[in-house]
């Protein structure tokens, strides 16, 4: 009998558990190695939190695992006790749990050896024969006939207004996702930068009675609340520039249906961007991307209620503006921006800086060792928006000559580049069910030839 060929999947969050699920589900499949470095399984960046206000931010009944099965979320939730919904919406902690009890079924239902964890760090793939290789921090090396790196968000650059002596003191929190990351109890006013998604978590994890929190982003842009559509759909165009398209959805906002509108969109983001041209791609992220994300990715309703009281009592500050410089002082650090439209500068004294202002999409800024090694062994290139890594249409990585490398597959965040709509899990489903299909139909005619 031939010998099984195996796949290394590396990040065991959202992305690689579905990626893995799916190729360990296949009889005919290969051994599986799902590698995580943090020990938490199946939980990633988003899903890790026990925070009870942490909400999904995507409704229960569009958070199945599985593309084709799109109430397998809700019947799960259905069968298990000591879970509330908040209008539709459940905690991420819980959302981790369904994560981690498909990888248990799977362990316990998949043929001895099929699908085995390696709790360690990935730090190099290379080129070995017709497959791969990849290293592990601990020293080991694994073979692989495919890889995938589905290894999620990275932490944002450390803003350019700051020095490096604040970068390195504990009043500065680089990596807003990081479990582990704390502000000293008695720190009063706290300086968020960035007003997206994760400035809402920080401010609602931070939160302590007298602490003050100040947002300032470029426009100070806040997400918009969830809240139940109106029947019939807005008809919209699917098709045109990114000015077209935004002029379709503003005129569908004045009358009062911009969810509606954004809503009819979602299904066929993807189509648009990879229709676009580069040029128009970055029309979009320049001029429309703003608006579009506080429009697109929303806050369940708890969540936005709570975000209006901590705006209403001014515990949440939200400005627009520039930031120019954080200096570390004696008793904390003084923040001098200047506001959007504004000439004058302000200065701004708090006790602790979080850097929530989105996730990093230019690689050759990441301090990130496999993807430091990816790049100069040419493995993989940035794309052409500084998003992510350049994919394929089947999510196959690009090599620096411009070549889908056989083998080599990214699924999750890292593909934004190419599909700009795969950050959230009813995106990343069908990637990671396409990127396995993908695998498995390569393996099967390398062993028919
Ligand atoms: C705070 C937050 C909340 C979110 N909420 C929602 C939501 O409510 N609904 C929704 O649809 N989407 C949400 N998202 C979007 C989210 O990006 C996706 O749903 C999905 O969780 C992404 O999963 P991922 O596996 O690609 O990335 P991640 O969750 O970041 O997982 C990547 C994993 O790879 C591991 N890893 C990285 N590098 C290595 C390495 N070299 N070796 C070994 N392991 C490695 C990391 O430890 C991590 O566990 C949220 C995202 C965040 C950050």
């Amino acid at each position: 009998m031939s010998q099984r060929p195996a796949v290394a999947v590396i990040g065991a969050g959202f992305s690689g558990l579905l990626t893995a699920l799916h190729l360990a589900a296949a009889p005919d499949g290969p051994t599986v190695r799902l590698i995580e470095r943090s020990g938490a399984f199946g939980r990633g960046a988003a899903y890790a939190t026990a925070n009870p206000d942490h909400l999904l931010n995507v409704r229960v009944a569009n958070m199945s695992a599985y593309p084709d099965d799109p109430d397998h979320f809700t019947r799960w939730l259905a069968g298990r006790e000591g879970w509330s919904a908040h209008g539709g919406f459940v905690t991420r902690g819980v959302y981790g749990d369904y994560l981690q009890d498909l990888l248990r079924r799977a362990l316990e239902s998949a043929p001895a050896g099929r699908l085995l964890l390696e709790q360690d760090e990935a730090v190099e793939v290379r080129r070995a024969g017709e497959g791969w290789r990849v290293r592990l921090a601990l020293g080991r090396e694994i073979e692989a006939d495919a890889v995938v790196l589905a290894l999620g968000v990275l932490a944002p650059a450390p803003p350019a207004a700051a020095g490096a002596d604040l970068l390195a003191s504990p009043r500065y929190i680089g990596d807003p996702w990081d479990p582990k990351a704390r502000l000293d109890g008695a720190a009063s006013d706290v300086l968020l930068i960035g007003s997206g998604l994760t400035m809402i978590d920080a401010a609602i994890s931070l939160w302590r009675p007298g602490r003050r929190f100040w947002a300032i982003s470029r426009r100070g842009l806040v997400p918009r609340p969830h809240a139940p559509t109106a029947g019939a759909a807005v008809p919209m165009r699917t098709a045109g520039s990114p000015r077209e398209l935004f002029a379709a959805v503003r005129a569908a906002s004045d009358g009062g249906r911009w969810r509606e509108a954004v809503d009819a969109l979602r299904p066929h983001v993807q189509g648009i961007w990879l229709g676009w041209s580069l040029a128009e791609r970055r029309q979009f992220l320049r001029h429309v991307r703003p608006w579009w994300d506080v429009h697109r990715h929303r806050l369940a309703p708890s969540v936005a209620r709570r975000i209006g009281l901590m705006m209403r009592g001014r515990e949440l500050v939200v400005r627009a503006g520039e930031l120019t410089g954080l200096a570390l002082t004696q008793g904390g650090v003084e923040a001098t921006w200047r506001p959007r439209g504004g000439r004058v500068a302000r200065r701004l004294g708090v006790s602790a800086v979080v850097n929530c202002s989105g996730f990093l999409g230019d690689l050759e800024q990441a301090r990130d060792p496999l993807l430091a090694r990816l790049l100069a062994s040419g493995l993989i290139r940035p794309d052409p928006c500084r998003l992510g890594a350049e994919v394929d249409v089947g999510s196959r990585l690009v090599g620096a000559g411009g070549q889908a490398q056989a083998g080599l597959y990214a699924v999750g965040p890292l593909t934004r580049g190419a599909f700009w709509e795969i950050t959230s899990a009813p995106d990343i489903r069908s990637q990671a069910a396409g990127a396995a299909q993908s695998i498995l139909s390569t393996l099967r005619r390398a062993r028919a030839a």
